[in-house]
C-alpha cells in the first residue's frame, strides 16, 4: 500500500452508497482496499492522510468544458486562449475538486492539449473531435481564426486514431446563434457595418425579434416592432433598421445552418464509431436533436446544458423528457447559474433535477464566468434536491458510464482509479485534499505538484501534416 486516506466518511459515486465512516488504501495509483467502520487498514510504515472527518468521494469528471487547451477554442475554431488563461482555468477545475476534464472545443486536435508547451498539468485532460465538413464550414462562417490546414482536412477518424475520446461539441453559443452572438459577434457585425456598438441584451432583443427563438430567415419588409426598437435604441436610426436586419441574418443565419448539418454528421459519426457524441442543445437545435435521435437509435448522443437560457423551465422539461424518451442522455451544465448570474439562474437547472431527468452535470464556459460541479452539488444537497450520494454520481459515476472513456475513473471502489477529491463534509464544494492517480495533487487547498499525470492519452503520435 502507497497512501491511506483515515477518518474520512466515504461517497462512493454509484448514486447510493454514503459510509460515515472509513478508510481508503491505494496502491500503484489504484484503489486497493476500503474498510467502513471500525476496522482499520493503517499499517505500519505507510503514509497516512487524515482526512480530519472530511467527505471522500471520486474526483469530479467534467464532461462539457471548454478553454483547458492551447489548441483552437470553441466550434467557432477561434484563436487558442491565452496561456495564461488556460492555467488559470485549469487551476480553477482542479481546485474546485475536478481530475478528469473533457474539452469539447472540437476542431483542435489531441496533442494540442498542451500545444508543445512545457505547462503540464495534473488535471487528466481528454479532448473530442467535431472534424465534420459542415462543422467546419460553420466555424469558418463565423470566425475560424484558429484553424489551420491540419484542423480543416483531420477527419474523427484520424482524431481519434491520435487519442480524441468523443465527439463534440456539435453547435456552440457562437455557431448555433447563442449567447456568443449577443455579446461577441453581432455587436462587433453591427458595429462593421453601422458604426454604432450596442450592448449585449440590445443586440439579444434585435435578433430575437428579427429571426424569433428557433432562428428562421426574416421576412421583408421588417415587422414594425423590430423597426420602433432600432428607434428605441436611439443611435440606431429607422434609416438603418434594414442594414441592422441583413447584418444580424448575415452574422447568425449562415454559420446555424451548417452547425445543423454539423449535429447530423457528428450523430452519423456516432452511430459509425460507438463514439458518444456532443450536441448543443437549445431551443434552435432542439428539435433537430430529436430527430436525429428518432432517424439514428444506434447513435450514442448527448444533449449538452439542457437547461440552457433560451428555454423556459417549462420547455427545458418538456425538451428533455421527449429527448431522454428517444434515448439521448442528459446534461446540465453550471453555466453562471450557481453563484455567478451572469447571464443565467438555475430556475432550469432545478426543474430539471426536481423532474429526475439529469443523467451528467458539467460546466460548460459560460465566457469564462463557469460555476464549480461541486458549488452546484452542494446546493442540490443542502435544498434537499437529492441525496449526496445521488448528487455525487451526476459530476463522477454517471459521467464515466456514459463515456466509457476514462480509464476506470468516477467510482471509489476497489480495483478503480485513485482519483480522489475530498471535501468539507458540510460544504462539498470545499475542497481540502485532491490526490489523481494515487498521487496528492492539492494538499489543503493548495496544489502541491504540477506534473503531469502519466496518462497514455496525450503520448499518441501527433496527427500527420
Ligand atoms: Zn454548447
Amino acid at each position: 500500500m502507497d497512501l491511506i486516506i483515515t477518518n474520512t466518511a466515504i461517497i462512493t459515486g454509484d448514486g447510493t452508497t454514503l459510509h460515515p465512516t472509513g478508510q481508503i488504501g491505494i496502491a500503484n495509483g489504484q484503489i486497493a482496499a476500503i474498510s467502513v467502520g471500525q476496522e482499520q487498514l493503517s499499517m505500519p510504515g505507510i503514509p497516512m492522510l487524515d482526512a480530519g472527518g472530511a467527505t471522500s468521494f471520486p474526483g469530479v469528471i467534467n464532461g462539457h468544458a471548454h478553454g483547458c487547451i492551447h489548441g483552437p477554442a470553441m466550434p467557432s475554431g477561434s484563436k487558442p486562449l491565452l496561456p495564461s488563461d488556460v492555467s488559470y482555468f485549469r487551476n480553477r477545475h482542479l481546485l474546485g475538486g475536478t481530475t478528469t476534464l473533457l474539452n469539447v472545443c472540437g476542431l483542435s486536435l489531441p496533442h494540442e492539449v498542451d500545444g508543445g508547451r512545457q505547462a503540464s498539468h495534473p488535471l487528466r485532460i481528454f479532448v473530442t473531435t467535431a472534424h465534420t465538413a459542415h462543422s467546419v464550414s460553420a466555424a469558418l462562417d463565423l470566425d475560424g481564426s484558429g484553424l489551420g490546414q491540419r484542423h480543416l482536412t483531420a477527419t474523427v477518424e484520424e482524431a481519434i486514431e491520435s487519442g480524441a475520446v468523443a465527439l463534440g461539441e456539435g453547435g456552440g453559443g457562437q455557431t448555433l446563434g447563442g449567447g456568443a452572438q449577443d455579446y461577441r459577434f453581432l455587436p462587433q457585425a453591427i458595429l462593421k457595418t453601422t458604426d454604432i456598438l450596442i450592448e449585449a441584451r440590445d443586440a439579444r432583443r434585435l435578433k430575437e425579434l428579427l429571426l424569433g427563438r428557433t432562428l428562421k430567415d426574416p421576412t421583408f419588409p421588417l415587422d414594425t416592432q423590430f423597426i420602433a426598437l432600432c428607434d428605441e435604441l436611439g443611435r440606431l436610426r429607422r434609416s438603418t433598421a434594414e442594414t441592422v436586419a441583413k447584418t444580424i441574418a448575415g452574422s447568425v443565419m449562415k454559420p446555424v445552418r451548417n452547425a445543423l448539418l454539423g449535429l447530423a454528421e457528428l450523430a452519423e459519426a456516432s452511430a459509425r464509431t460507438g463514439l458518444t457524441a456532443i450536441l448543443h442543445n437549445a431551443v434552435p437545435s432542439a428539435e433537430h436533436i430529436l430527430g436525429l435521435a428518432r432517424a439514428m437509435p444506434s447513435a450514442r448522443l448527448i444533449a449538452a446544458h439542457c437547461n440552457h437560457p433560451s428555454f423556459t423551465p417549462e420547455e427545458a422539461v418538456v425538451t428533455a423528457r421527449l429527448l431522454r424518451d428517444a434515448g439521448v442522455l442528459i446534461d446540465v451544465s453550471t453555466l453562471d447559474c450557481i453563484s455567478t448570474h451572469w447571464r443565467n439562474t438555475a430556475e432550469n437547472l432545478d426543474a430539471l433535477i426536481s423532474e429526475g431527468l439529469v443523467d451528467t452535470l458539467s460546466t460548460d464556459f459560460a465566457g469564462g464566468h463557469w460555476d464549480g460541479i461541486l458549488e452546484a452539488v452542494h446546493r442540490m444537497i443542502v435544498s434537499g434536491q437529492l441525496s449526496a450520494p445521488k448528487a455525487v454520481a451526476l459530476a463522477t459515476g454517471n459521467v464515466a458510464s456514459v463515456f466509457g472513456a476514462f480509464h476506470n475513473a468516477g467510482r471509489l471502489e476497489v480495483g478503480k482509479r485513485a482519483d480522489i477529491t475530498i471535501a468539507d463534509s458540510l460544504n462539498v464544494s470545499r475542497v481540502r485534499h485532491v490526490i489523481i492517480g494515487g498521487r496528492p495533487v492539492v494538499q489543503d487547498g493548495v496544489i502541491i505538484s504540477t506534473a503531469q499525470h502519466n496518462d497514455p492519452v496525450h503520448r499518441k503520435p501527433e496527427l500527420p501534416v
